[in-house]
């Protein structure tokens, strides 16, 4: 489970990332808006802990352009201003959930199982492209009718690629959505489930971007 944390207080941030570390999540931790931004327009995360009050770029300015470019990452906001007005603008932004600082941690641990237990019940639309259904919520796949068997990489790979047609995504971001920050990954593992998906639907599916990585073509 990977959370970006959002905090430009020092004490706060590695409190609240040495709080979280035993849970077993793997915390990524900046301090500044901009750069949260880039990170979650970039990476997958499965959850963000933002502050509002942020240098370079506020929390909510944050909020607001994750969820005007569609990027569903569920978001717990935390605020030292414990207006109605600004909650009501988080909530309004896009936020999930918020807290008011000061907060305990136990609150906050408990409002981050709940996020995630709803953001992994969210229903899933199955996606439809080029005669391969995709269906998120059974984990199966068919091709032109057919049921086709993938492993589970695999389906994380298909599901990235014709969720975003006509979107060239690097290496880089796919290592991450498959493995993670910090596991060895083979360096040609991302090609060999290309070739595997190749050969299971058809050669033309996905195109190499030479130096860069793969899409599906816009249909
Ligand atoms: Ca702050």
């Amino acid at each position: 489970m990977r959370i970006l944390l959002v905090e430009d207080d020092a004490g706060l941030g590695e409190g609240i990332r040495t709080a979280l570390k035993p849970e077993g999540y793997t915390v990524d931790w900046l301090r500044d808006g901009r750069s949260a931004l880039h990170a979650l327009t970039d990476e997958s995360f499965d959850l963000a802990v933002l502050d509002l009050g942020l240098p370079r770029l506020d929390g909510l300015e944050v909020l607001r352009q994750l969820r005007a470019a569609a990027n569903p990452v569920p978001v717990l906001v935390l605020t030292a201003r414990d207006a109605t007005a600004d909650r009501i603008a988080g909530l309004d932004a896009g936020a999930d959930d918020y807290l008011i600082k000061p907060f305990d941690v136990s609150e906050l641990k408990a409002r981050l199982r709940a996020l995630l237990r709803r953001s992994f019940n969210r229903p899933q639309p199955a996606l439809e492209y080029a005669g391969i259904t995709l269906d998120p919520a059974s984990q199966t796949v068919t091709w032109q009718g057919q049921p086709v068997s993938l492993q589970r990489k695999e389906f994380i790979l298909l599901h990235e690629l014709i969720a975003q047609p006509g979107r060239v995504l690097t290496r880089d971001k796919l290592q991450q959505v498959l493995y993670g920050w910090g596991e060895e990954v083979e360096s040609n593992a991302i090609e060999v489930h290309i070739h595997h998906l190749r050969k299971k639907f058809a050669p033309e599916l996905i195109r190499t971007v030479r130096g860069v990585g793969y899409l599906v073509d816009k249909r």
